[in-house]
């Protein structure tokens, strides 16, 4: 089943037939493939409807790189951003369940016709009828905005009262879209550059030093109260809040001052960079106060409610909480609401909240702590996993030829790109081939199982890493292959290479 792309919804292909196995015993027949290439040449499926394949919808965000979701799906660039595919059941843009006689369904109806049996009956209990996760292919070209999330109880109470005053949900002040939270995870392709949480206010306002303009006098000032909440937050709202009349001069004083001098921090050229492409916007100047970090390919950041951060470049993998609620603070064309920002962020100084995966079964398996997903990557290289099979599940192939094998119903072989939906009522699948696949899962009833190991707040520029917690043992065989070559350089100058070591076994390093 091969749709064209189409034009305005831009939703494009992920590909590829089902390709027939026999409905068995558990995991008893493999699926054999000819291998020719996105669909080509397979066998024609035979029976079952259990997994699906997904079309997904591509997000034309401004930021968003030209070439990498091409890429992955193997399609022509068109010359345009594609930002984020998404491969879910959100509201924004819902993937398409293409069922074995070609017909297409979109994932919330085929759910909501059978929330049961498609998600399971303890996922439908705990979350109704809706995929509760979304997961994201992510190719930033340059930096998103400034931003953070809201918790369950704020998001809830935010979209109830936006609702009860009549702003339409698609209005551009709208700041909660739907009334759920949406912590996130980030699981790095690339080198993937971003700024992740307050640093010390000490480390922020040492940079300030020497500095004579207005402003970084006035930051200096906030910066030095000794109580860190109190002095990140006067720096942030002081930031947030300048007055129409005095926001431009007083920023534009603050970056020419500060690119005067030779700065070899981790900020020294984000500072200049962003007031460059968002000029007159104070997230250029607010971003000093966030760490600065480059994630490894294979490193994950996970975001809980009230993490200020920003992602600058890279692709990654998201998962995250199935909900479009952000609250901007800069670095964007859209509507920042100061005030609402200010209540939701936390301004606590921690350590940066890389998240650590556990080795289940030949894949790595993250598991932060949020109710509504779980992340698990398998490979790249020859790889043989199973994937958890209690709940629904989305898997992606970022690269090779991988076959799926559920314990009930069909098989599927996925090429690079493509992507396919598992209802809960088809068990545990395998995953088998060589290639380099990523999956989402529903997280713990608990919302415990955290595993996500601390690093110091020390400026991550100096590459000081304390990686306790974190296992290096590579997954199946195929860890040392990573055969995707490093992207364009970094936009931090402290940004060191990565070799290809690091990028084959990121941890630990340091
Ligand atoms: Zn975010």
């Amino acid at each position: 089943m091969s749709e064209p792309r189409r034009e305005g919804a831009r939703r494009i292909d992920s590909g590829g037939a089902l390709r027939e196995t026999e409905p068995a015993s558990r995991f008893s027949r493999p699926v054999l493939s000819s291998r020719h290439g996105h669909g080509e040449g397979r066998r024609r499926p035979e029976s079952g409807e259990r997994m699906h394949r997904l079309t997904n919808q591509v997000r034309p965000y401004a930021w968003g790189a030209r070439t990498a979701i091409p890429d992955l799906l193997g399609t022509e660039p068109d010359g345009s951003p594609q930002a984020e595919l998404w491969l879910g059941a959100h509201h924004g843009a819902p993937s398409a369940a293409v069922s074995d006689d070609g017909s297409a369904h979109p994932l919330p109806h085929l759910i909501a016709d059978a929330p049961h049996r498609v998600l399971g009956s303890e996922v439908a209990e705990r979350f109704g009828a809706r995929l509760p996760f979304l997961l994201k292919y992510l190719a930033a070209e340059q930096p998103l905005s400034l931003q953070v999330h809201p918790d369950a109880a704020r998001a809830r109470q935010g979209f109830d009262a936006e609702e009860s005053s009549g702003i339409p949900v698609d209005a551009p002040h709208r700041n909660y879209r739907d009334p759920h939270h949406k912590p996130e995870l980030l699981l790095a392709l690339e080198p993937f550059e971003a700024l992740c949480g307050f640093r010390e206010p000490e480390a922020a306002r040492h940079e300030l030093r020497g500095m004579a303009c207005e402003l970084a006098c006035a930051l200096r000032a906030d910066l030095a109260s000794s109580d860190d909440h109190t002095a990140l937050r006067s720096a942030l709202t002081r930031l947030l809040t300048l007055s129409d009349d005095r926001r431009e001069r007083l920023l534009s004083e603050f970056v020419e001052e500060w690119s005067a001098c030779d700065r070899r921090g981790p900020h020294g050229r984000i500072v200049p960079d962003l007031a460059h492409r968002y000029p007159g916007d104070p997230g250029a100047v607010a971003s000093l106060l966030l760490n600065r970090i480059t994630l490894w390919p294979g490193e994950a950041l996970f975001l809980p409610a009230g993490n200020l951060h920003a992602y600058l470049q890279g692709t990654a993998i998201e998962v995250m909480a199935s909900s479009d609620n952000v609250l901007r603070a800069g670095l964007t064309r859209k509507h920042v609401d100061a005030t609402e920002l200010l209540d939701v962020v936390d301004f606590s100084v921690l350590p940066i909240p890389y998240a650590q995966p556990a080795f289940r079964e030949g894949r790595r398996e993250f598991r932060p702590g949020a109710p509504e997903f779980a992340l698990h990557e398998v490979g790249p290289g020859r790889i043989a996993a199973h994937l958890p099979g209690t709940g629904p599940c989305v898997v992606l192939a970022l690269d090779g030829q991988v076959d799926l094998v559920a314990e009930v119903g069909q098989g599927v072989a996925l090429d690079r790109g493509q992507s396919v939906f598992v209802p809960a009522d088809s068990g545990p699948v395998k995953v088998e081939g060589r290639g380099h696949v990523v999956a989402a899962t529903v997280g713990a009833a608990s919302g415990a199982a955290l595993a996500t190991a601390g690093v110091p707040s020390a400026d991550p520029g100096t590459e000081s890493r304390n990686t306790a917690g974190a296992s290096a043992a590579p997954v199946g065989a195929g860890a040392g292959v990573r055969a995707s070559a490093p992207s364009p350089a970094p936009t931090s100058s402290t940004a060191p290479t990565p070799s290809p070591a690091s990028a084959a076994a990121p941890r630990p390093r340091g």
